[in-house]
């Protein structure tokens, strides 16, 4: 409407004008580089309107032509995008469905036809892995470190790639570069408490650890836990090196933090009752006792207050035990064992009656066996104890909850898959009569450390990694 109306206007005007000449006769005459020209008035002004609207038309041809070149350059460069994204979403499929050789042909083709060469880098590195060409995946990971938006992530793969090798202490130098980069991100502390911790490095680990709770990457609860077991650490090594105040000191501190962590209390109360504070070990393996009964406490039970001047006596003092927590089988057999060697039979088989029935294990079964030993001498009897024996549940053990390896003994730091503060106290389940115990569930206790880093130590033939 409004445009109709403004083309009315410009006709009227144009009109009155062609009046208004109409009206106003003449002739012009224009005298120029000896050239003449003689013509009316109207004529002139329908010339300079010509003019005007052939300016114009030139000026639109010429904008028209010049837009029309960019249109294309940019349409074709759209197309190189498109087809660039396309062999990288297909190049990550390839990767998904194992198929090394197509990711490494997208990797290069979206190379080509991308102009940001982060996402064809990864890519590259991702067919690399998959392919086991680890040099290859070095090097792409290396490349990665020059740009600032996969700068993060190629510390994380070399960081994986030098934890498979072995190299540990290149692996922590990784983790603290990432750790510079990016001090809010989760992983590189976790990474770096679980190879400080591997290498025994207890302080550098402490130090790792409160970074991690500082950036949430660890709840407080397990930073509790953490602590206890750093502290443990600590104070074993000083004990090693005769300086048992310091030992006590940071065993009371982990025992404080953690009275359940049966290898803290032991070795408190052992520290104890050498200084002779038999009382205080006393109270600390009682506290212990009652979270977690272990038979390295029960061990230190009957050395408290010295060695023991009969058998009578030692017996005595593990009825005390039992008094404790009645429930506990591991008392039950701490008695029945003391008893066998009193040869008090009828107390040591209740004892060993009471065990049977909670948990029948594989030393309960053996308890049995050395008591028809040596009160009867009963071949028969000793080979049928001996029998069940064989056929009975497997007793707790030290297992990382990271790997399901059994262990010895209790360590911070599992030698196997390098998992912080993995090992606990629990009874193995054993997956199809198999004869190792079931990873992660059988020892009832989170894989902390492992989700970050979760890598395999050398040669152990796991699997799981974080970047791969
Ligand atoms: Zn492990």
């Amino acid at each position: 409407m409004r445009h109709s109306l403004f083309f009315f206007a410009r006709v009227a005007v144009l009109i009155l004008a062609a009046v208004w000449l109409a009206e106003r006769p003449g002739t012009v005459s224009i005298d120029w580089q000896g050239w003449r020209v003689d013509t009316s008035v109207g004529i002139l002004a329908l010339a300079a309107l010509l003019l005007a609207f052939l300016s114009i038309g030139l000026f639109r041809l010429w904008r028209l032509l010049r837009d029309g070149t960019g249109s294309f350059g940019r349409f074709r460069q759209a197309g190189r995008q498109r087809r660039g994204y396309q062999a990288l979403s297909q190049g990550l499929l390839a990767v998904a469905a194992g198929d090394s050789v197509r990711a490494e042909k997208l990797a290069k083709k979206a190379k080509t036809l991308l102009d940001d060469p982060a996402l064809p880098l990864l890519l590259s590195v991702q067919a690399a892995q998959l392919k086991g060409d680890q040099a290859a995946a070095a090097q792409g990971l290396e490349a990665m470190l020059a740009l600032p938006e996969t700068e993060f992530a190629g510390l994380r793969g070399l960081l994986t790639l030098a934890n498979r090798a072995g190299n540990v202490h290149s692996a922590a130098e990784l983790a603290q570069r990432a750790l510079a980069l990016q001090p809010r991100a989760t992983w590189p502390a976790l990474a770096l408490l679980e190879l400080e911790a591997r290498e025994g490095h207890w302080t550098d680990a402490t130090a790792a650890l409160e970074t991690a709770l500082k950036t949430k990457a660890i709840s407080k609860e397990d930073g509790r836990r953490h602590r206890a077991a750093l502290l443990t650490e600590r104070a074993r090594l000083t004990a090693a090196s005769h300086r048992q105040e310091e030992a006590g000191q940071l065993a009371q501190q982990a025992h404080d933090l953690d009275p359940a962590l049966v290898p803290a209390a032991a070795l408190l109360a052992r520290l104890k009752a050498q200084s002779g504070d038999a009382r205080g070990a006393r109270r600390v393996l009682e506290q212990a006792w009652r979270s977690c009964p272990h038979p390295d406490l029960a061990a230190i039970w009957g050395e408290v207050d010295g060695p023991a001047p009969d058998s009578l006596t030692r017996v005595k003092r593990y009825e005390g035990l039992v008094a404790l927590d009645e429930c506990a089988v591991e008392g039950h057999l701490a008695l029945a064992t003391v008893s066998i060697s009193a040869r008090l039979w009828g107390q040591a088989r209740n004892h060993l009656n009471i065990a049977r029935e909670r948990s029948p294990t594989v030393r309960v079964f053996r308890l049995f066996a050395d008591l028809a030993q040596v009160e009867r001498g009963d071949p028969l009897e000793v080979r049928d104890w001996q029998l069940r024996q064989a056929a009975a549940d497997p007793d707790p053990a030290w297992i990382c909850s990271g790997c399901g390896t059994v262990h010895p003994s209790w360590s911070a730091s599992c030698r196997r898959c390098g998992g912080f503060n993995t090992i606990h106290w629990v009874q193995p389940v054993f997956a199809g009569g198999g004869s190792h115990p079931v990873s992660g569930t059988a020892a009832g206790g989170p894989a902390l450390i492992g989700s970050a880093l979760a890598l395999p130590a050398p040669g152990s033939g796991d699997s799981r990694t974080a970047f791969r």
